[in-house]
């Protein structure tokens, strides 16, 4: 007996999944556990927040990542991130049936996919905690985004979006929560996230980066995220498959399990491949988009 308790549902009724580390920045030893209730996978300890952001997030230069660097790494990074703005926009069009268009981004950046919505004529609003990105976003996409959820005076919203961002966010029920209570009736709440049932996580276990600890306190698949967020008044309407994460994914678990330059590349994109093909017969692709709608006005 142990007396982890699931940091979601408060089950103590929780077993070992797998031992992994913080492959990106300290080293430091995690181990990943499986709650039988909720079915959520939890990164073990979990960090308070104070000290998850001071010592696991690096502050991240985005300029030089985002607008400056000119190695073909970037230079595909920014095509793959121009494509996957243009397929975004396509899904939210989609996605709203209303006639208003009012969205909120939860985990903003430096802005280019909230930019291209105002360009669209969305009403535009964003929270982003890092600071510097703020800047940013302001000075380039000329955006004033929240620093928190709570400082939103906003309500009604059309589409909610967390790109890559739920897996990050340690009060998960509450957010879920306080998210629905900002939407429209009806309105739609579309959640990206890795997942950890797709070929890649098989392929790489503890190496996969989509676990990427402690910076991902949680891990979903399908049926966790699909039962966590129904439990909380939504209703699953589809789900997307992601084709680039799984390259991006591979390449980046390539360099954590073997550092060799040559067969980082080489590996990683035919994994990435491999990947994309398995989850056209299995559905599980390296990263699901959802489309949750609000239960109920
Ligand atoms: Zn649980």
């Amino acid at each position: 007996m142990n007396n982890i308790i699931c940091p979601n549902c408060g089950s103590a009724d929780v077993s070992e999944r797998l031992s992994t580390s913080d492959y990106f920045i300290t080293k430091d030893l995690f181990t990943i556990y499986e709650c039988t209730n909720c079915k959520v996978l939890f990164t073990y300890p979990f960090p308070q927040p104070d000290m998850l952001y001071l010592k696991y997030y690096k502050s991240e230069n985005y300029l030089s990542h985002n607008k400056k660097a000119s190695d073909l790494f970037s230079a595909a990074y920014r095509i793959v991130q121009k494509i996957n703005i243009r397929k975004k926009l396509r899904l939210l069009e989609n996605v709203n049936q209303s006639g208003e268009k009012k969205i909120l981004e939860i985990g903003t950046g430096t802005g280019d996919f909230l930019a291209a919505c105002q360009n669209q004529e969305w009403k535009c609003f964003g929270v982003e905690p890092s600071e510097q990105a703020r800047q940013v976003a302001k000075q380039f996409n000329d955006l004033d985004l929240y620093a928190s959820i709570d400082e939103i005076g906003e309500k009604d919203f059309s589409v909610i979006t967390l790109w890559h961002v739920l897996e990050h966010i340690p009060d998960l029920s509450e957010t879920i929560l306080k998210l629905k209570g900002l939407l429209s009736n009806n309105g739609h709440l579309i959640i990206a996230v890795p997942n950890h049932n797709s070929f890649d996580a098989k392929h790489y276990k503890q190496f996969w980066a989509g676990y990427d600890v402690p910076r991902h306190l949680y891990h979903f698949n399908r049926k966790s995220l699909q039962s966590i967020m129904e439990s909380k008044g939504f209703k699953l309407m589809k789900t997307k498959p992601t084709v680039f994460d799984s390259f991006y994914v591979s390449l980046l678990s390539e360099k954590y399990k073997r550092n060799n330059f040559i067969i980082n590349y080489l590996y990683g994109f035919m994994i990435g491949i491999a990947s994309n093909i398995a989850s056209v017969f299995t559905k599980e692709s390296s990263s699901i988009i959802f489309i949750f709608q609000k239960r109920g006005g």
